[in-house]
């Protein structure tokens, strides 16, 4: 009999809520709900591809995964152990085994050091490695995302930008992590670098058995990475399911509206663009009911008032809609 692994990666009702406050004696007025409620599974080996709009909480449930910011509600089990309880110990412990790749390689490598000096950084904080073995280390980390030795005593300013990201990879990989969230880790770069490092990222992952979280605001990014997919909109996921079943048969109608905005390069395979009216609504102050009604082009009476639970529609196929596709 076939038995579900457990999780590697388990989010239960993960909400992060920025309170803002205005007038002469700075009264909290309301909240922005960045992260409104999520469940979220990730197991060993996988890619969770998260993709949305800018400022639809992608990023932010990103850094609550990795503890870098406190949840308002809901809890974050790592390897078995409830993340958001641990002694500030217990948690920098916990913390070697889950690392981010940062979207922008200009600014997250500190332009005073050496590639050898900020590869080496988190092993010499950890305290596992010094002198001659703490060089091979960096040679073998630099050799694994395919710089080398002669890169070593360079600055960041010497390298592009697909380079720097290798470098902020080898960094990542340094404290030999279970678990790596890229986040927005190829946005900056050219669309022939951007695969260079979606392949190497691959590569990396099959030969270290990495587990992935890829946060993305394009949908071919997460395409060529992801096995899974979770579609974020407003703080909440609304859509989730692995990769060919979301873009061969989309059940959100906001995933459906994002699909259509990818370019297809065959002319014949045209497709129709579904253009979505009106803003994105202020997570300050979100739509009652599906928080999507305001912009989705089938909406009905009931979704005006009652917020759609996100439920499997086919096998291993979420969507949070009260009329799925
Ligand atoms: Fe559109 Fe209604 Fe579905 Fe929301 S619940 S996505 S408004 S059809």
């Amino acid at each position: 009999m076939n038995q579900t692994p457990l999780p590697l990666l388990e989010v239960k009702g993960l909400k992060k809520h920025f309170p803002f406050k205005q007038g002469l004696f700075s009264t909290q007025k309301g909240s922005v709900r960045a992260v409104d409620g999520i469940d979220l599974s990730v197991y060993r080996g996988e890619t969770l591809g998260i993709v949305g709009e800018s400022g639809c909480g992608k990023s932010t449930a990103g850094q609550l995964i990795l503890q870098l910011i406190e949840p308002t509600e809901g809890e974050v089990w790592f390897e078995g152990k409830q993340m958001t309880v641990l002694s500030k110990e217990e948690l920098r412990k916990a913390r070697r085994n889950m690392q981010i790749i940062f979207q922008d390689p200009y600014s997250s490598l500190n332009p005073r050091m050496s590639v050898e000096d900020i590869v080496s950084e988190p092993l010499v904080v950890h305290g596992l490695y010094k002198g001659a073995a703490l060089k091979e280390k960096v040679i073998e980390l630099l050799r694994l995302v395919g710089l080398d030795t002669h890169h070593l005593s360079r600055h960041p300013h010497e390298f592009s930008g697909g380079q720097k990201q290798r470098i902020g990879i080898a960094r990542a990989l340094a404290l030999n992590p279970s678990l790596i969230v890229c986040d927005e880790a190829v946005s900056a770069l050219d669309v022939s670098i951007q695969s260079q490092i979606l392949n190497l990222l691959k590569k990396l992952q099959k030969e270290l058995q990495l587990t992935y979280i890829f946060i993305a605001h394009g949908l071919p990014a997460v395409k060529h990475i992801s096995d899974r997919i979770a579609v974020m909109y407003l703080g909440k996921i609304v859509e989730l399911a692995d990769r060919e079943s979301l873009f061969s048969h989309p059940r959100h109608p906001y995933t459906q509206a994002l699909l259509s905005a990818v370019p297809v390069p065959d002319p014949t395979q045209r497709k129709e663009r579904i253009i979505l009216q009106g803003d994105l609504p202020s997570p300050a102050n979100p739509p009652k009911g599906c928080s999507f009604h305001t912009r989705c082009p089938y909406v009905q009476e009931l979704c005006r008032n009652i917020a759609p639970i996100l439920q499997e529609q086919a096998s291993g196929h979420a969507a949070a809609c009260h009329f799925p596709l």
